[in-house]
């Protein structure tokens, strides 16, 4: 198509190709390093019952502290970290230092409750997976009830057969699992009902515009519904306000995640939380 509209675009859209090409790999390489210098650092996101507003655990949510960038949000690495295998690596980095934090509130007498990790399909791929979740498991003196994996739901469904195989594996070590970003990747309901899941966690696009938006209060409800009648959990994430609070536990999911009770902060300011509350 740049070749019909004349010389001059083609150049411009080669060129952009190349710079693209060469931040790829600048950033690539930048990925591997920070992964050997540990500039990758957990925050931790509250998860509430909006009935009671108290922790019911919490999601980990990585940061990139680049020493010249600042603080870089996983939107902007996480997909080259996917495309190039690197995450794999980087979720095991999350994943021990989560398990390892949450372990340690436990043994001071917090009480923490769950902690969420995200977790790539990559993952979920790698024949060792399983061995994986059991050694961390065991290093950092976890007990699989207080650990549960978000996967998206876009992510489960590209490959359905495979995934139910590996979760019920996940899910026979007495780990919970979540199906992320729910409503936004087309899941059968078939699969849906033989998927080992625990939980379905609505997008916060349904929820940014509760609860004027007509068309999301009614998508919202209905995953209230068909998680109640598939007897899963609900959690709703991105909810900044009282009244989007207040909408979600009257209509019967009182898990809530997002600004209106807590952003994901670092370690010691969530350990300040469960100390001395909100
Ligand atoms: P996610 O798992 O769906 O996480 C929820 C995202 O929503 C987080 O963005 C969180 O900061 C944001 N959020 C929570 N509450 C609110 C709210 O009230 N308002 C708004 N506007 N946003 C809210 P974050 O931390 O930028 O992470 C983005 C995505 O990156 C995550 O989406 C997840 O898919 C991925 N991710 C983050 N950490 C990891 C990780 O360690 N491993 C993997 N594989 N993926 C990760
Ligand atoms: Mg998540
Ligand atoms: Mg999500
Ligand atoms: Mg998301």
């Amino acid at each position: 198509k740049a070749k019909d509209e004349g010389r001059n675009n083609f150049q411009y859209y080669n060129s952009t190709l190349t710079e693209l090409a060469f931040e790829r790999v600048v950033m690539e390489a930048s990925l591997r390093a920070a992964l050997k210098n540990e500039e990758f650092i957990v925050y931790y996101q509250a998860q509430v019952n909006g009935d009671t507003d108290t922790i019911i655990g919490m999601e980990a949510l990585v940061r990139w502290q680049h020493p010249t960038m600042g603080l870089v949000s996983p939107a902007k690495f996480i997909p080259l970290a996917e495309s190039t295998g690197l995450i794999v690596e980087l979720d095991r980095y999350v994943m021990k230092t989560a398990m390892t934090q949450i372990s340690k509130w436990y043994e001071e007498g917090l009480n923490p409750g769950v902690l969420a990790m995200n977790l790539a399909v990559k993952q979920l791929q790698k024949e060792d997976c399983i061995e994986v979740f059991q050694e961390l498991v065991k290093v950092t003196q976890c007990r699989p009830e207080w650990l549960a994996l978000e996967v998206t739901e876009g992510k489960i469904m590209t490959h359905p057969e495979k995934a139910i195989v590996i979760l019920q594996k996940i899910s026979d070590l007495g780990i919970e699992l979540s199906v992320d970003d729910f409503g936004t990747g087309y899941s059968s309901l078939a699969y849906l009902k033989r998927l080992p899941i625990d939980k379905l966690k609505i997008d916060q696009a349904f929820i940014r515009d509760l609860p004027d938006d007509e068309e999301d209060a009614g998508i919202t409800k209905a995953v209230i519904a068909l998680a109640k009648s598939l007897n899963l959990k609900v959690i709703a994430e991105g909810v900044e306000t009282q009244v989007q609070r207040d909408f979600l536990v009257e209509n019967g999911c009182e898990n809530i995640q997002g600004y209106f009770y807590s952003k994901p902060i670092p370690s010691d300011e969530f350990e300040n939380i469960l100390r001395n509350g909100f």
